[in-house]
């Protein structure tokens, strides 16, 4: 009989962020203040509602001050504009997000570039996402962010080893590819365009895969012992929740891997309250 493949360590996100959030309950405890968190919520999107709420829940319970504005579609512009002035201006509040998308009638970019920096608990500002691509310590997107705790669950040295990101969003590819450089990795951004994507898959010995494509990765892409992340959460003809990733496969190649539930997604939400901490540190202590 073949011996059975070795199996990879399963990164289990959800106790990684269990143990991330139960920190930030603790620091936040000992602070004299309570950090505000404001989440913006535009329209009806169901999959945003579910996101905005389990947001306010996981702030909530990690101590942090929660609330959630709700408003219509057919806000205009200028309203969501002045609403995020007065946001910035309030001394309560430390990390504003702004759910997206939004409806089609309002532009992103306006909204992302009128939260003030310092509250920009999303990464998205163009001043954050600048200072991320010069190697300095910002309020990075919570995804990608969210990895680097993963992967340093893991243990393995980052330095020096190549890393292959599979995407190249401004939500996870981009930021997650400044990150792993940050940390002295060889990195390589993999897009639609790239020519042989497996061969490019093959030489990494960290493979985030951020694609929106279920199952793309295949087990033959992988290097043996490989780290893989799978970022991708994509909804099966079945309407089972897959990752980018085909686990099973890669599995049986790879070191250590993430699941899909359970990998990335509980790290999101968890880099969140952290980045709520961490700008409600910054602008409070600094004030003193
Ligand atoms: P996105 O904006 O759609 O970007 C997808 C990227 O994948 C693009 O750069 C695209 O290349 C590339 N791509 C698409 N098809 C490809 C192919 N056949 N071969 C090679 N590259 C290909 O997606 P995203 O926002 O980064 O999200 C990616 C996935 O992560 C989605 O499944 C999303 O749901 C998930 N996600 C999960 C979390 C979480 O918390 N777990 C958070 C964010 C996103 P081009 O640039 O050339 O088009």
């Amino acid at each position: 009989m073949m011996p059975a493949p070795p199996a990879a360590r399963v990164i289990d996100g959800k106790a990684i962020a269990v143990a991330l959030r139960a920190r930030i309950a603790e620091q936040t405890a000992s602070l004299p203040f309570k950090p505000g968190l404001a989440v913006v919520l535009v329209g009806e999107n169901p999959a945003s509602a579910v996101y905005v709420r389990n947001k306010d829940r996981a702030a909530q319970s990690t101590g942090l001050l929660a609330q959630t504005i709700r408003l219509p579609a057919t806000v205009p512009a200028a309203e969501l504009l002045a609403l995020i002035r007065q946001l910035n201006a309030d001394p309560e509040i430390d990390g504003i997000l702004v759910q997206l998308p939004l409806p089609d009638a309002i532009l992103p970019r306006p909204v992302i570039e009128a939260i003030d920096p310092a509250k920009d608990v999303d990464g998205f500002h163009p001043l954050n996402v600048g200072r991320l691509q010069d190697g300095l310590d910002v309020l990075a997107p919570c995804t990608p962010t969210g990895v680097m705790r993963l992967l340093a669950a893991v243990g393995k040295p980052l330095r020096g080893a190549r890393a292959l990101v599979l995407g190249r969003s401004a939500i996870v590819g981009k930021p997650m590819a400044a990150l792993l450089l940050a940390a002295d990795a060889t990195v390589t951004i993999a897009h639609s365009r790239t020519v042989d994507l497996a061969e490019e898959c093959r030489r990494a010995d960290i493979l985030v895969a951020a694609v929106g494509r279920p199952e793309m990765v295949r087990g033959d892409w992988i290097k043996p012992g490989a780290t893989v992340i799978d970022v991708g959460t994509n909804r099966a003809a079945d309407g089972q929740l897959v990752g980018d990733v085909a686990y099973a496969e890669c599995a049986a190649v790879a070191g250590a891997i993430t699941p899909v539930p359970g990998g990335v997604g509980p790290m999101t939400i968890a880099c969140l309250l952290e980045n709520t901490l961490k700008a409600a540190l910054n602008r409070r202590l600094a004030r003193h």
